[in-house]
């Protein structure tokens, strides 16, 4: 069953690309809406060694940023006692950045309580692409891998392959926005049923590993998707026994719990 008074997935004013909007406009925000768990997951740190393709580079929270963002959050939970607060990040899933990332963030595990995995960017000929930057990148990708259906299959392949390092000890709880290409689906003629098996793939083995997924109400919000994130996959996720947490990706206190009202009327198998 999903929690409808948890949103798992929010931004902070730590995020470089999101809002100033302070953290305890979040949490007026979740007591105007009744919502009772509240987990931070600001994107995490890079490597070192990664350039961030995007044209601002500004897709992750700095290095020196996160002790910071650690406390913050510590300080806020001292606060709020009455709310569920909990310290999280979205980590970049990075191919071939792997062991990396697991080195960069281990030093802060025993700080956090839960994360997600996100993959925003996927490698081509040595480089990594933007998937969720703009419409324009994401064609880039269609370009590269011949149509919005490889994009997708290649979009699964890889974070099915990513799934075998220990994401565990950066204490990652499920996998963000599993389809994120489907941001710019409407520009695309495409059928799930043409990537049904690398999909099928992916979620077993996110069964296996443990994981569970993040619900992600933002695609509603964006023009060319119209749909939350996951949604898709949820029949065939709840069949294997994978757990969703509700998330609205807010990058702005205004959008905290954004949608979960639809979600709460549509979604009746969940
Ligand atoms: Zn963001
Ligand atoms: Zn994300």
């Amino acid at each position: 069953m999903i929690d409808f008074t948890r949103d798992g997935h929010l931004h902070t004013p730590f995020c470089p690309h999101g809002s100033s909007d302070s953290l305890e406009a979040y949490i007026n925000r979740a007591s105007e809406l009744g919502i009772k768990t509240l987990t931070f997951t600001e994107h995490a740190p890079l490597p070192e060694r990664f350039h961030d393709p995007t044209p601002d580079q500004d897709s992750a929270m700095a290095l020196d940023s996160l002790p910071h963002y650690i406390e913050a959050l510590q300080t806020l939970k001292r606060a709020n006692p009455e709310f569920d607060i909990r310290i999280g990040l979205e980590i970049d899933y990075l191919p071939g950045y792997e062991s990396e990332t697991l080195s960069l963030l281990e030093p802060y595990a025993a700080d956090l309580d839960e994360t997600i995995l996100s993959q925003h960017f996927l490698l081509v000929d040595d480089e990594l692409l933007p998937v969720d930057f703009s419409a324009e990148t994401f064609h880039v990708l269609v370009e590269r891998f011949g149509s919005f259906e490889a994009v997708m299959r290649r979009y699964y392949t890889s974070l099915t392959t990513g799934l075998s390092y220990p994401w565990e000890r950066l204490k990652v709880d499920r996998i963000g926005h599993i389809d994120l290409p489907i941001k710019y689906q409407h520009n695309y003629t495409w059928n799930r049923l043409n990537v049904r098996d690398e999909q099928t793939r992916l979620l077993h083995t996110i069964a296996t590993r443990g994981f569970g997924l993040d619900l992600n109400t933002a695609g509603l919000r964006k023009p060319d998707c119209e749909q939350p994130y996951a949604i898709d996959v949820a029949i065939e996720a709840t069949t294997l026994g994978i757990p969703f947490v509700l998330g609205s990706d807010a990058h702005v206190a205004s959008d905290l719990a954004a949608d979960f009202k639809f979600i709460q009327k549509k979604a009746t198998f969940l």
